[in-house]
């Protein structure tokens, strides 16, 4: 069940952290029995923010989810450059018998899906993100979009790990995503005789190969060849059995943006990769800021296609997508951004209300921001390595001069590896926008929302919220709280 509920479950709440919450409300969810928060005595104008977030995104136990039926695993390609990501997605795009488009025009289009026999004669799918590179796997995480199951790291033969290697080594291992090796351009001549000093590298970085008596599965491959594609994605299919992917089907659709555009004629048209729930056509949709009712849904390896009917394309059209799908969807009123989480609502009055209250969140985030890193500046020597940790925090306190009390002193906390970032910081009780505001600040680590001499009126366990009457007690507990998320080997 535990490895169930990481599965699953981390996704839902803490990864896809803007929209996650503590309550169990399962509105709209059907096959998935939570709802025990009772929404029907309020109108939905007179829901705050934080319970329109609350209310449409469902926690389930591990229970509840072990009965979900299994989903496809979500890919990401990363490796340093040159060694052949964007030329191994090309080669799965094209043997992918779901794209009716096959035939070598790399086209960028967020996601696409490999499907191949399984033994009981059915199909089976595997999505892959088209975005190779973990800047973009980060910057979805950052959102908590975070949505990659399984990385594939391509290593060249003829190069080994390189410095981009190592970088995606650790994005993945950050986001406790499993890696799964391809050591690709085995075509070269000579690429077999480097295997070992590349296998050697490799568990350098902590990446034992099964052949050396560790499980980190390798498969050498040629994209350019198109060698061993077949093996590659039996090790991903095999990987995802052992994660054991479930999401419900039934119920109001949950998922990420992935990709965005203005369409000459459609408008703004989003690729979306479907996480829980079913997603139709005709379905209220918001993201971020952005909402509208879903017209057209197309896969999105057709999705050139959505305006050219004359190309007699009406049988790409999807009436309705379940988890780990991919989808085109026009009928955004505006462009929502990649990393956006989407929800299905409501009614339209909810969505707006919800796109409206979004857009002062990431305003205020933004204004903060700035306000602050002028003081941060002074404090910690302008700019530090980029790889240091961070925990998002938000201070709020009783009076304006015990806020930049507390935030001089947080200033001064300063670790070479891990800081506190204050993103937020006012005067006044924790209240439900905060709570929100950090969760959309979380990446890779938790949020904390520091309540000085001031009452705490809602909470999300995502969230740490830590309450202190007293500086020094909120100095030395905030010490302990780095030195907890310091990794014990360094
Ligand atoms: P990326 O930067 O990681 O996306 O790498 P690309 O896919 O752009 O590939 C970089 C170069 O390596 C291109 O010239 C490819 O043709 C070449 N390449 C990619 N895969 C293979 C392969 O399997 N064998 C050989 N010989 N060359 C390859």
């Amino acid at each position: 069940a535990a490895e169930t509920l990481q599965g699953v479950s981390s996704s839902f709440t803490t990864k896809e952290s803007p929209f996650s919450n503590a309550h169990n409300v399962a509105n709209g969810t059907s096959g998935a029995p939570a709802a025990t928060h009772n929404q029907s005595s309020h109108g939905s104008s007179a829901l705050s923010y934080g319970e329109l977030l609350q209310k449409y995104n469902p926690v389930f136990t591990s229970e509840q989810v072990s009965q979900f039926p299994l989903r496809a695993p979500v890919v990401t390609v990363m490796g340093h450059v040159d060694h052949g990501k964007t030329s191994l997605l090309d080669a799965l795009r094209n043997t992918n018998i779901v794209s009716h488009e096959a035939g070598g025009i790399t086209q960028h289009i967020g996601a696409f899906r490999c499907s191949f026999p399984d033994s009981a004669g059915g199909t089976k799918y595997i999505t892959f993100i088209d975005t190779p590179g973990h800047a973009a796997f980060s910057a979805m995480r950052a959102k908590g979009a975070q949505c990659t199951d399984i990385v594939i790291l391509v290593v060249a033969a003829d190069d080994g790990v390189m410095p981009q290697t190592v970088e995606a080594i650790s994005h993945a291992k950050a986001a406790k995503v499993p890696i799964i090796v391809a050591v690709n351009k085995i075509d070269k001549s000579g690429a077999e005789k480097n295997l070992s000093r590349v296998y050697q590298e490799l568990m350098e970085h902590g990446l034992v190969p099964e052949p050396y008596g560790g499980d980190t599965t390798t498969v050498l491959v040629s994209a350019l060849k198109r060698l061993n594609l077949d093996k590659l994605l039996e090790a991903i299919d095999f990987q995802a059995e052992i994660l054991n992917l479930k999401a419900p089907v039934q119920g109001r659709a949950r998922g990420v943006v992935l990709e965005a555009r203005l369409h000459k004629s459609m408008g703004p048209i989003a690729t979306v990769l479907v996480r829980m729930g079913t997603l139709k056509v005709g379905d209220v949709v918001v993201a971020g800021s952005a909402f509208g009712k879903v017209r057209a849904m197309r896969d999105p390896s057709a999705s050139e296609l959505l305006v050219s009917h004359a190309h007699g394309a009406q049988h790409q059209d999807l009436a309705e997508c379940s988890p780990s799908v991919p989808c085109v969807i026009s009928g955004f009123k505006e462009l929502p951004n990649a990393g956006d989480i989407v929800m299905v609502v409501e009614s339209e009055q909810e969505a707006r209300e919800i796109a409206e209250r979004s857009k002062g969140a990431i305003e205020q985030r933004k204004q903060y921001q700035f306000d602050l890193s002028k003081l941060s500046s002074v404090a910690d020597g302008a700019s530090e390595s980029m790889q240091k940790k961070e925990i998002p925090c938000i201070v709020k306190a009783d009076v304006s001069g015990s806020v930049e009390a507390v935030v001089g002193a947080l200033a001064k906390l300063n670790h070479p590896e891990i800081t506190l970032k204050v993103v937020h910081a006012g005067v006044g009780p924790v209240s439900a926008s905060d709570i929100a505001l950090s969760e959309a600040c979380m990446a890779d680590l938790p949020a904390v929302v520091i309540a000085f001499n001031v009452r705490v009126l809602a909470r999300s366990p995502g969230v740490v919220v830590r309450p202190y009457r007293v500086i020094y007690h909120l100095v030395d507990d905030m010490k302990q709280h780095l030195a907890d998320f310091l990794d014990p080997r360094t």
